[in-house]
């Protein structure tokens, strides 16, 4: 059985959370920090750079103290979790301008749940989840669960193993048409995560690169959402408008997470 609440528990609570507040304001920083340096270092303004934190495996409550540090924008990974997480920090923080990213592998029995929520999905890499997205997000607005379109960003496969997650190189200008004439999505870029042996920079260029081609067809598109912790120098310097930054941030996440 629980513990009987005592007088104490208050305090104590209320003690931790600013001791989390002030860890994650210093992380806040810092990362602020390293991001700045990378634009510089590759002649960039700041501005051009969204700092996205990635908050799966971390709670609710973590969210929203990013929320108070002056974060808007948030990216989630698993899709139950998420839709949890997500209607909790929106009974608190009843704020319009929050947006949130679904940036990981979803499957399409999913799509409906995340058109509830979410702003953009950075990881759509086959017709059939634009086809299950399209239908999702034709729902969502008919139910008047959202008014603006879904915005898509293709992942790209830098390893050309479609396993691991992404559409090969050759597949993308078939799939942002495909996305183009979906009801109610909008194709924004591209988005990739470089395999673990490979080396940063090279793998950053080549998706700037193949960007760079498909921005000739779809000059709108122009996001990129390129690196995390370890790497978003790299990706800084390879054209990236968006760092999806988990562990930097929040700390380490259990081994087995994607
Ligand atoms: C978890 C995750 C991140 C964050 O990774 P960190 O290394 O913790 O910064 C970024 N992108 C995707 C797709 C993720 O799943």
């Amino acid at each position: 059985m629980d513990r009987v609440p005592e007088a104490g528990d208050c305090v104590r609570e209320a003690g931790e959370l600013r001791g989390r507040e002030s860890e994650i304001a210093a992380a806040l920083g810092a990362v602020r920090d390293r991001l700045d340096a990378a634009c510089r270092a590759a002649g960039r303004t700041p501005s051009e750079v969204t700092l996205l934190p990635v908050t799966k495996f971390f709670p609710e409550s973590d969210a929203r103290i990013l929320y108070q540090l002056g974060c808007r924008e948030f990216g989630e990974s698993r899709e139950q979790e998420a839709t949890a997480k997500i209607g909790e920090f929106r009974s608190r923080v009843p704020d319009p301008a929050v947006r949130w990213h679904m940036i990981g592998h979803l499957q399409r029995n999913k799509a409906r749940a995340i058109a509830q929520w979410a702003y953009a999905i950075h990881s759509v890499d086959s017709e059939r989840l634009i086809g299950a997205l399209g239908r999702a997000a034709t729902a969502a607005f008919e139910a008047g669960e959202r008014t603006a379109p879904l915005r898509v960003l293709l992942q790209v496969s830098l390893d050309g193993d479609p396993q691991r997650g992404g559409a090969v190189a050759a597949d993308l200008e078939n799939l942002a048409a495909q996305v183009q004439s979906a009801p109610h999505l909008e194709y924004r870029g591209l988005m990739a995560v470089p395999p673990i042996e490979a080396d940063p920079d090279a793998a950053f260029e080549e998706l700037q690169n193949i960007h760079a081609r498909l921005c000739l067809e779809h000059p709108d598109a122009t996001e990129l959402s390129a690196g995390m912790t370890k790497d978003l120098e790299h990706a800084v310097r390879h054209g990236s408008t968006c760092v999806r930054v988990g562990t930097a941030l929040l700390g380490a996440r259990p081994i087995t997470s994607k």
